[in-house]
């Protein structure tokens, strides 16, 4: 009998504190870091190969799907726009809670242990500076340097340049969509490595840290179910009545049926068809709804921002770094582009956050910290993420309706 990934991911959670403490408490915690942390650091090297490619192939993919939202005119317009501004709000609810966490002192420094003779903190120079920094003068640098910046602005330019070849572009449309396919693949191939990438970091980190540790991953668990909940009560209620007319109760009623399924399943794309069962029966038009839903389930991850930022805040601490402002402006940028890139698959929001990582100068490998509760993380963002879709489908809905008028 197979057994299914949050099983295996759950059962190498237990194993992992299970070898750790014993480690601690028979002296062998040298093992963990000569011979287990290694297939862990395997597991997070193929997390950082493939975030070039997924960032820059999602993205111009996600560009080339907007073509078919200036056929849908308004409607895409406003589909837009709304994914946008909830998920920037996202984003600072998210570092928000992060950020008070942090300065109760409830997230750890755990620099002077982990690494920190590999770690490198990138000096920030600057708004303007940054800005020029973006504009990249040799693709394959920003490639190999993994510049995810300079790498979005790659795509974006791409993905306007093809749309804009026309039906000479085509071959090229088809390219990126045949290899976006691919690195689907790639990308379900390695988080199906997820649970030896779990085992091995969970029980080096327990053994290094100490039991501590999971009262640590508690705490920013926690944190960022807190933002999920004052974005869904706040953002989606507040949508919900004042643009589709429909009260809190009644929303987050009609669409339980949608959220259980995305806590389960941890993805937004498989729980596609229950969003769109929930958005009609609230009132949505089929119409609307068959264009906004699957557009949302690639673009808008509201539930995916917030990760994204309470995990960079907490990494941040963990390596011994101080987020400035500027730094926290560029998290919400990139935390921003990031979940319009992630994928509606569960564990997706954790390869992207390797990008918001790099792009403030945390080493990625601190991701390993949290590798083994990402599922956790998952399932609360997912909920978010369809919960995003099914509000702003019921809006733009309501305000077709009344234009039609
Ligand atoms: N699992 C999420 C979703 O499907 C994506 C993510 O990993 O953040 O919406």
């Amino acid at each position: 009998m197979k057994m299914s990934l949050p099983k295996q991911i759950l059962l190498a959670l237990l194993a992992g504190i299970t070898v750790g403490l014993v480690c601690t408490l028979t002296g062998t915690e040298a093992f963990t870091a000569a011979y287990l942390k290694p297939f862990g650091d395997i597991f997070v090297n193929l997390l950082k190969f493939i975030v070039v490619p997924v960032v820059l192939f999602s993205m111009i993919d996600g560009i080339l799907s907007m073509d078919n939202m200036k056929k849908v005119g308004a409607v895409g317009w406003k589909t837009l726009v709304f994914f946008l501004c909830t998920t920037a709000i996202a984003c600072v609810i998210g570092l928000s809670v992060a950020t008070a966490f942090n300065s109760l002192g409830l997230f750890p420094d755990l620099s002077g242990e982990i690494g920190s003779a590999t770690y490198e903190a990138k000096e920030f120079g600057g708004f303007m500076a940054t800005l020029v920094d973006m504009f990249p003068t040799n693709m394959w640098k920003s490639f190999s340097e993994a510049n995810m910046l300079q790498v979005i602005v790659i795509a974006l330019f791409f993905g306007g340049s093809i749309m804009a070849a026309g039906e000479k572009g085509r071959l090229c449309r088809d390219i990126v969509s045949s290899f976006y396919a691919v690195i689907e693949q790639l990308m379900s191939f390695i988080i199906r490595l997820a649970p030896i990438g779990v085992f091995t970091y969970m029980s080096w980190v327990v053994a290094t840290q100490g039991a501590e540790i999971l009262g640590h991953l508690a705490l920013v668990l926690l944190c960022a179910y807190i933002g999920y909940f004052i974005h869904a009560l706040a953002v989606y209620s507040f949508s919900a009545k004042c643009f589709a007319g429909i009260s809190p109760a009644a929303f987050f009623k009609g669409t339980s049926a949608a959220i259980i399924f995305a806590f389960t399943s941890a993805s937004s794309a498989a729980t596609l068809p229950v969003s769109k069962k929930c958005a009609d029966s609230m009132g949505a038009d089929s119409d609307i709804s068959s264009f906004v839903l699957p557009l949302g389930t690639t673009i808008n991850m509201d539930g995916t921002a917030i990760y994204q930022c309470v995990a960079t805040v907490f990494l941040a601490s963990c390596a011994g770094m101080e987020l400035t402002l500027g730094q926290m402006v560029l998290v919400v940028l990139t935390a921003t582009l990031a979940s319009v890139g992630t994928a509606g698959v569960s564990g997706a929001g954790m390869i992207m956050l390797a990008m918001t990582l790099e792009a403030v100068g945390i080493p990625v490998s601190y991701i390993g910290l949290i590798v083994a509760v990402d599922r956790l993380f998952d399932m609360g963002r997912t909920c978010l993420n369809v919960t995003g879709d099914i509000a702003c489908t019921l809006c733009v809905n309501r305000w077709e309706r009344t234009k039609q008028k």
